[in-house]
């Protein structure tokens, strides 16, 4: 819409992304949440509080024990901000 002025808000918009999924595939271990990252990101459309959900395999014998598992989306928001100009 053009035409009405009407000032952007400033705040800082929140984005919580999480993990799309809450079981480890090859061992089926349910991982629970073990801590949330924080990432700032300047887009275009102003600043984004990026909060990252990032889950663990609790299972000591599974290859993914102790790796963290972060969300997939992130990905995206990472190259969304390497192309803000
Ligand atoms: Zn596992």
């Amino acid at each position: 819409m053009r035409g009405r002025r009407v000032a952007l808000p400033q705040a800082e918009q929140h984005v919580r992304l999480k993990p799309q999924k809450e079981h480890f595939p090859s061992c089926g271990e349910w991982m629970p949440v073990a801590y949330h990252a924080y990432r700032k990101i300047l887009t275009m459309k102003g600043l984004i509080q990026l909060r990252l959900v990032v889950r663990r395999c609790p299972n000591p014998a599974c290859r993914g024990y102790k790796q963290p598992c972060r969300p997939e989306e992130e990905g995206r928001w990472a190259y969304h901000m390497e192309n803000v100009v």
